[in-house]
């Protein structure tokens, strides 16, 4: 028997296991159960792909992700390895054939969503088929309290039982102790040997700017950082995603939106296009996301706020898959976090499920207004520990400034006070700057001694108090949902005393020129430190991948990642065995592309 080893370096043109990979192939092949929690892009298909390979007969993957079995299958064929699906989507003759394939041994591999599994056709068919192991991904939809619940999934446990000397491996990148306990109960893995990965995503920058203009930061942020990059812009609503998409359009990139009010048709096509064009920006609402396995995804942009850290965290993760850099950029204002607050406020819920959705709030909003390593609070809220700061945040980069602001607290909340907690931040605003207001005039609001009295701030810094005032919880928005701001028994606290315990100190505005995501050429595709030479190289080995793919009708990464495409640029190999040492390359694809990808090398270096 081949080892595991040789077959990542032979197949998949890697040098060395991640994580626990290798130990994880080891238990597998030794007939073991496992779970094993991954972050996105940790690399999991490798743990079942290639003890696939190495015991006899197939290996079943389960996903519920119907609409990626078609990629992840092109991607295994053109590794060279016999991987097929069966879905809704295959042909009658189709079906026929992969089950012949599969009774006759020739299935390295075989994806199925668990109905399909399920089925009794199909139980047969599997009993008188050879199994090398069971893989199921996306464990986490066994459970009835997370959102990707599935009850197919649950009835999995019987595998178990039918087939019980065949390995199972469930993998999930859902890290919570609750989820993983019902992985463990509901898919009968009591035996399981269990790996958990850090939940790090090094490679992800992350950055949250409060902005006033949240469309300039957002351009600013693209030119400076992702000219001619793909990445993911969320936005809260429909309406958003039509008018940013559209916008972007009009300055020049290719954007197309993605959110439920489109048919399942466009959705689609729109999703499709994502995935197998290179540069593209899909504008979404969180519809999009769930499953989206494109690796090259450059950046994650929010135009709102997430509702909690989990959210934010696994819409982030899109980013980076294939451990390039890659960022998390959000941008937020006033507007965002009274809305934040005026949801949690709102919604109907119980009040202990209130409570639980008021301290995700308190977590999402601090994270903003952290003046810390964002990292390690991202992490230390999925209890994980961060010893050193990251030197890969906004935070990390440019320490943001803080400022005394105890006494503009102070204005700002008896200004709240005196005009009777009845006005939303604009008002107040108003009333403190001493701007001209009939409103004010009328209400006589121009006589009250904190008429005026803020006007060594700009409104722009008023805003900025005014959100972290709310975000640290010194004001609360009323529940009727007008914005209208009122004291918290912390604003009294204050109020009562005139010299404080302690100084509130508030993050300074920052300059927006200092926004920079990170220090990036522009037109640069996300990639280490290329020469000009090399980028230029790279983009023109990006068109030929291009090309190789649309004639293919596959996804662009399915041919070779971007990783390998930089080493490619950087190393210039001439040889075909000088190909083998290039990460990502193993022996079939280096037959299939080497010759193609030397001669796009050559070409350039006699051309440039
Ligand atoms: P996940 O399913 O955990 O999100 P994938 O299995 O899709 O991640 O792997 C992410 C990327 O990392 C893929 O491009 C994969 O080929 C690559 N990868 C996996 N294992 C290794 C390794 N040991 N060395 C280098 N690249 C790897
Ligand atoms: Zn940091």
């Amino acid at each position: 028997m081949q080892s595991p080893r040789h077959i990542l370096k032979s197949v998949f043109g890697y040098d060395d296991f991640r994580h626990h990979q290798a130990e994880i192939i080891d238990a597998l092949i030794k007939g073991q159960d496992v779970l094993t929690l991954m972050p996105t892009g940790g690399g999991k298909s490798i743990c079942y792909q290639i003890p696939a390979l190495l015991r006899c007969g197939t290996g079943i993957v389960i996903s519920p992700l119907i609409a990626l079995m078609q990629d992840q299958v092109d991607a295994m064929r053109q590794l060279g390895v016999r991987a097929a699906f069966l879905n809704s989507t295959r042909l009658p003759g189709e079906q026929r054939a992969i089950e012949q394939d599969l009774l006759a041994g020739e299935l390295d591999l075989l994806y199925m969503a668990p109905e399909r599994l399920l089925n009794s056709h199909m139980l047969d068919l599997l009993d008188r088929s050879q199994l090398a192991l069971f893989a199921i991904d996306e464990a986490h939809c066994v459970s009835q309290w997370g959102h990707d619940f599935r009850k197919e999934y649950q009835q999995l446990s019987m595998l178990h039982e039918r087939y019980p000397k065949v390995p199972r491996i469930a993998l999930t990148a859902t890290a919570d102790q609750r989820t993983r306990d019902e992985i463990i109960t509901q898919l009968a893995l009591q035996k399981a040997r269990v790996f958990i990965n850090s939940f790090d995503r090094p490679n992800i920058h992350y950055a949250i700017a409060e902005s006033g203009n949240s469309r300039d930061a957002l351009w600013s942020f693209l030119t400076q950082n992702h000219a001619g990059d793909a990445g993911i812009v969320y936005c809260l609503s429909r309406k958003g995603v039509d008018a940013i998409a559209q916008w972007l359009n009009d300055k020049g990139r290719v954007a197309l939106p993605y959110h439920a009010g489109l048919t399942q048709d466009e959705r689609q096509r729109n999703q499709q296009r994502f995935l197998r064009e290179d540069g593209l920006i899909i504008v979404a609402t969180i519809a999009f996301g769930m499953g989206i396995d494109k690796p090259d995804v450059r950046f994650v942009a929010h135009m709102n706020l997430p509702k909690n850290i989990e959210a934010y965290y696994q819409e982030t993760g899109r980013a980076g898959r294939d451990g390039l850099p890659a960022n998390a950029w959000m941008s937020y204002g006033l507007k965002d976090v009274i809305n934040l607050r005026l949801f949690t406020e709102n919604s109907d819920a119980e009040e202990q499920f209130k409570r639980v959705m008021h301290q995700k709030t308190d977590a999402m909003l601090g994270l903003c207004e952290l003046t810390g390593c964002r990292r390690q609070a991202l992490l230390a809220y999925f209890d994980e520990a961060l010893e050193q700061p990251c030197g890969n945040c906004d935070n990390c980069v440019s320490p943001p400034e803080t400022w005394d602001a105890t006494i503009a607290t102070q204005k700002a909340l008896s200004c709240v006070y005196r005009t009777g907690e009845r006005f939303g931040a604009q008002y107040l605003i108003h009333v403190l700057t001493g701007k001209e207001d009939e409103r004010i005039q009328r209400n006589g609001h121009d006589q009250l001694s904190t008429w005026n009295i803020g006007s060594e701030h700009s409104g722009a810094e008023w805003r900025g108090i005014f959100r972290q005032l709310i975000a640290h919880a010194y004001l609360a928005t009323d529940a009727e949902g007008y914005g209208v701001l009122k004291l918290t028994s912390k604003a009294w606290g204050l109020l009562k005393r005139s010299e404080p315990p302690q100084p509130v100190m508030l993050r300074k505005l920052r300059k927006p020129s200092k926004e920079k995501a990170k220090k990036k050429k522009s037109g640069a595709a996300g990639q280490q430190d290329l020469s000009v030479q090399d980028q230029s190289l790279f983009e023109a080995l990006r068109a030929l991948r291009s090309q190789l793919a649309r004639e293919q009708n596959v996804p662009p990464y399915v041919i070779f990642p971007d990783r390998t495409l930089v080493e490619m640029a950087i190393v210039r190999p001439v040889t075909l065995a000088q190909m083998l040492d290039i990460s990502g390359i193993g022996e079939v694809k280096r037959a299939r592309y080497g010759e193609i990808f030397l001669a796009g090398i050559c070409q350039f270096g006699s051309s440039s």
